[in-house]
């Protein structure tokens, strides 16, 4: 049965990914080019799998793709992350829905990875 588990140990594996190099200094833009990249090089090797094994079909996957676009309220060729927040359990203070960590005191959250509904 899928759920919350599966989406937190997929956001694990493509952190994992998407560590810096030893000793290398990035500006902003060189990070996030870096994480647009290995996201990139997951995301193709992903589909190239799936295809491979024949488990999606390129138009089921397109038609899926138009399915997800569309979860977030708007067909605009992404999926916007929720980022608003909730108080803390602990200490009350505000951290984004999708933290599993609050930032302020470090209690463990329960992370809202479900797209918001339009
Ligand atoms: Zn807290």
């Amino acid at each position: 049965m899928f759920g919350v588990g599966h989406l937190t140990a997929a956001r694990e594996l493509m952190r994992s990914f998407s560590q810096p190099y030893d000793d290398v200094v990035e500006t902003d833009v060189e990070v996030l080019q870096r994480r647009l990249d290995q996201q990139n090089l997951v995301i193709q090797t992903l589909l190239a799998l799936l295809l491979e094994k024949g488990v999606v079909k390129e138009d089921e996957f397109r038609e899926w793709v138009k399915r997800m676009d569309q979860l977030d309220g708007a067909r605009d060729g992404k999926l916007a992350e929720d980022r608003s927040e909730a108080p803390c359990p602990s200490c009350g203070k505000p951290n984004v829905r999708t933290a599993s960590k609050c930032r302020h005191c470090g209690e463990e959250l329960e992370p809202d990875l479900v797209p918001p509904r339009p």
